[in-house]
């Protein structure tokens, strides 16, 4: 935790720690009306386990004041207080606090706007009692002396995975062993949370290391630590498949995860009580009972696969884009990519340079951002070396990026993309008169509103856009109709031949995970995962105020889905690992404002 600093008083902080000298009044004098009565009429408070052991947005003085009176008993929150010296820019002051709560220790940011709260974020760092054992409590390690008997690390290593889930059982089962149960996983050793983290696929990484070679990441590497272990500084921006799926293995191996490899899990059922978690390892069968079990599945983990009239007689290869091999195999052949998002323009440019004939089919309207334009204008001031330069360390941009209440996230995009369709104009141009259709989200909200509402619908262009553009990957416009034994037929009669067909057409919500493992009724119970109600394309209302099902508690008691971006993914694994600490520990975590369920899938 950082300490308050001396500092030269400016107004913004003077202005600031009068607010939070009235607000903690209020708190610590249980009145919620009066805390409430320092937000402005369009406010939010965004919390992140502290005050709610949720993740929650409330809104508004009203929504202030529930939230407070359901919580403030419990949660006796003291000592708000600015770590840093406060800024004021546009008429809103802007702050970086610390605070206690009755079990932890949190951290947070305000915006003043006329005096009043215009948003706050309050999140939980750390338990009391329970602090992770990093800097001055880092471990020793070798015991210096002479001790008889005394075991190695490495022994006591062996020993843990001999007994971990033989004759011991994990508090918590992580399924999917991908980036986000591998950061979840370090987290939760840390904690000291007995956690076995089982993969269907042999090694760490292999999710990544299996899927087509073309494949890397379109996210920069400032954007992409993992948490307690930033990638060296001579690491490239953007890692190739391979080299991500190095890391996530080296990663694994010196967090000391108890990883279990070749692990498939076929099924879990709760009994009020424990999970029985039945797994096959290596052709045993072998049934866990941990006290909470999280699927990190993979948000874009379960293929969706249309069900085209025709695809049985249909006689080259067929297959979705997660299973795509690569290119290798259809030089000179004719290729038909159903999709036009990321991964179908992935697949298109690999197979082109292959030499294969390739045609994209796009369906409907697709958001498509260069990269470079992205990586300045997007992420530039938050993930790069110019943002470190100025002091937004990873930490910080989180922060900021949390920060921000998803009901107003959109305003705060519109402006990038608009001015990334000024300055891309001619290359927009060149698109839309080969005939693709763009879009820019629903309000022109860009990429990442997409990503956060829909999980789909854009293409980060790192080359492919260029060869639709010129024609060197051939466009065919609407939806399939159907195969036939050597084509791809669209409902306008189009016929295209094809010797492949990768079906690059998406993924379903995660709960069909947990109707695959646990039951149809407890994905239905659970309901959708991911989007935020924004009421647009395929983020149906009414809104939630926070992605479905991430990262907090669900319908279903003891069932938790982790998984995202690899910055959710580092970000928000410690808020759901300090939830799953504080129940490990029996420590109580009343939760406020459970969400309520809309949509099954
Ligand atoms: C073209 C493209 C570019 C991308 N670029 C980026 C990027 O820049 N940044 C980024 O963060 N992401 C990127 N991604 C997305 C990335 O693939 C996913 O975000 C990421 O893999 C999600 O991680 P995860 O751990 O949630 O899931 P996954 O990596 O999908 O891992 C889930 C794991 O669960 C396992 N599993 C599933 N069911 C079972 C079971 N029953 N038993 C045992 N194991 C099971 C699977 O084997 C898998 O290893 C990109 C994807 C594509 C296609």
């Amino acid at each position: 935790m950082s300490q308050t600093v001396d500092r030269a008083r400016t107004d913004a902080g003077v202005h600031v720690d009068a607010w939070l000298a009235t607000f903690q009044d209020a708190l610590t004098a249980r009145d919620a009306e009066a805390a409430a009565a320092l937000f402005g009429a369009d406010s939010f408070w965004r919390d992140l386990v502290a005050f709610t052991w949720n993740i929650k947005t409330v809104e508004g003085p009203a929504g202030v004041a529930d939230m407070l009176r359901a919580t403030l008993d419990t949660v006796d929150p003291t000592g708000f207080r600015v770590v840093e010296e406060p800024t004021e820019a546009g008429g809103v002051t802007d702050a970086w606090l610390e605070f206690e709560t009755a079990v932890g220790r949190g951290s947070g940011h305000l915006r003043l706007k006329d005096g009043l709260a215009w948003t706050l974020l309050t999140t939980l760092d750390e338990l009391k009692g329970h602090e992770e054992p990093t800097s001055d409590r880092r471990p020793r390690g070798a015991e210096h002396g002479a001790v008889r008997g005394r075991s190695t690390w490495l022994e006591r290593r062996e020993a843990e995975e001999a007994e971990l889930g033989r004759t011991r059982q994990p508090y918590v089962v992580v399924v999917g062993g991908g980036q986000g149960g591998i950061a979840l996983g370090a987290r939760l050793r840390q904690l000291d949370v007995p956690t076995i983290i089982i993969d269907k696929h042999e090694k760490p990484g292999d999710a990544w290391r299996k899927r087509y070679k073309s494949l890397a990441l379109h996210d920069p590497v400032w954007y992409d630590h993992l948490p307690y272990l930033d990638f060296p500084q001579n690491w490239p921006v953007f890692s190739t498949k391979d080299k991500i799926a190095d890391w996530l293995q080296m990663y694994t191996t010196v967090m000391e995860l108890n990883y279990w490899g070749s692990t498939t899990c076929t099924s879990a059922r709760y009994d009020g009580e424990r999970w029985e978690v039945v797994v096959e390892r290596d052709g045993e069968e072998i049934t866990l009972r941990p006290a909470q079990l999280v699927l990190a599945t993979g948000v874009s983990g379960k293929p969706n696969v249309p069900s085209l009239p025709g695809r049985d007689q249909f006689a080259g290869d067929q297959h979705h884009s997660s299973a795509h091999p690569g290119p290798d195999a259809y030089k000179g052949r004719k290729a038909v990519v159903i999709g036009s998002n990321n991964s179908a323009h992935d697949i298109c440019a690999a197979l082109w340079e292959a030499g294969a004939d390739v045609t994209m089919v796009q369906r409907s309207s697709t958001h498509i951002v260069r990269s470079d334009s992205l990586m300045d204008l997007g992420l530039g001031d938050l993930y790069s070396e110019r943002a470190l330069a100025a002091g937004v360390t990873t930490h910080k941009a989180d922060t900021i990026f949390a920060s921000l209440p998803y009901r107003i996230m959109h305003q705060f995009q519109k402006p990038v993309y608009d001015a990334i369709r000024e300055r891309d104009a001619d290359y927009y141009a060149r698109l839309e008169k080969a005939g693709f259709e763009l879009d820019y989200g629903d309000d022109d909200s860009g990429l990442f509103m997409k990503y956060l509402r829909r999980g789909s619908g854009y293409y980060i262009d790192v080359g492919a856009s260029e060869l639709v553009a010129d024609g060197s990957i051939a466009l065919a416009r609407g939806a399939v109709r159907e195969l036939t034994e050597t084509e791809v037929v669209l409902v306008d009669g189009t016929r295209l031949e094809a010797d492949l067909v990768v079906y690059a057409t998406g993924y379903g919500s995660m709960n069909g995970w947990a109707a695959d493992l646990i039951s149809q009724e407890v994905a239905d119970r659970v309901g959708k995962v991911w989007g935020l109600g924004s009421d647009t394309t395929k983020d149906p209302g009414p809104w939630e105020g926070e992605q479905r099902n991430m990262w907090k508690p669900t319908r279903q008691e003891a069932l938790w889905f982790h998984g995202g971006n690899l910055h959710q993914s580092r970000y928000y694994s410690l808020y759901l690992a300090l939830q799953l600490k504080a129940r490990c520990e029996n420590i109580p975590t009343p939760v406020y404002g459970l969400q309520e369920v809309h949509h099954t899938s």
